[in-house]
């Protein structure tokens, strides 16, 4: 049994390529409207765009999610344009890869920043609106969800602050999931192996090197295999919460 988003509101945040694209086109498909946070802002008004000539309801809104204020205005312009919110999807990530020893600490930095700070922010800013979404809302029940890694649940050399933020990410999702679960906000985890997105861009090419050794010869996943994951926890009727879902290309042993 699935329930449709019609006369919910989501904000996805880093929505402008990779899975949050993909996600903020399969909520809008389940009737959701769809807030599109991001810096490039010039994809956020594409994606919105498609999205309106598709019918649906959508906002592009231009924030850098690690400055605090940013991310709580993201949130305060959803409500107030879209009139409520009723599904967060805490997707903008950065992983830069490489050793421990003699790294650059701005990347350490970067990845606190966005992966750790950045979702508080805009959880912190969030929950208000989703409690009350739980409460009043058309299907009585609001969502929250993380988008965490494979490299949230296990380590890898080269990979440790990006390991790091994202077994952060994991342990506040279940802190929080209890928290909330009897107000019926629900607080999922989704943990992805390795898709093929603009994330490793980023990489130093050492760094992207030696990653490619690892994942040469898989089939990675396409964003829309994660939005499908997406869309299937938060379209649970209100009595089913999902709360975490690993979900690796076939091939990826690790
Ligand atoms: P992308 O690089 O395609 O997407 C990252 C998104 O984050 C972009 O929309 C980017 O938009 C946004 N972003 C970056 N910095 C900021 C910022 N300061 N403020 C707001 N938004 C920001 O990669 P993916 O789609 O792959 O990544 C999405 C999530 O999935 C990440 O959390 C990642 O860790 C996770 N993940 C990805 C996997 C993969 O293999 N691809 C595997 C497991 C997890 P912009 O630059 O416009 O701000």
């Amino acid at each position: 049994m699935t329930a449709r988003l019609d006369g919910t509101a989501a904000l996805v945040t880093g929505a402008s390529s990779g899975i949050g694209a993909a996600t903020a086109r399969q909520l809008a498909a389940e009737g959701s409207a769809v807030a599109l946070a991001a810096r490039r802002i010039d994809r956020l008004e594409a994606l919105a765009a498609e999205l309106r000539d598709q019918g649906g309801r959508a906002v592009a809104i231009e924030a850098d999610i690690t400055d605090r204020e940013q991310a709580v205005a993201a949130v305060k312009r959803t409500v107030d344009e879209l009139g409520r919110l009723d599904t967060v999807v805490n997707n903008a990530g950065v992983m830069l890869l490489g050793p421990a020893v003699d790294a650059p600490v701005d990347e350490w930095d970067r990845m606190v920043a966005l992966n750790v700070q950045g979702l508080l922010y805009v959880t912190h800013a969030a929950v208000p609106h989703l409690l009350e979404a739980a409460e009043t809302g058309p299907r009585r029940v609001a969502d929250l969800v993380n988008i965490s890694s494979v490299a949230g649940r296990t380590t890898r050399v080269g990979s440790g602050v990006y390991n790091l933020t994202k077994h952060g990410v994991g342990a506040f999702s279940d802190s929080l999931r209890q928290e909330l679960t009897g107000r019926h906000v629900r607080v999922s985890l989704i943990e992805p192996g390795a898709v093929a997105t603009e994330l490793t861009d980023h990489l130093r090419p050492e760094s992207l090197a030696a990653l490619a050794t690892v994942f040469a010869d898989i089939e990675r996943l396409e964003a829309p295999d994660i939005a499908d994951a997406i869309a299937y926890v938060v379209t649970r009727p209100r009595h089913v919460a999902v709360n975490e879902v690993l979900i690796r290309p076939t091939d990826q042993v690790n």
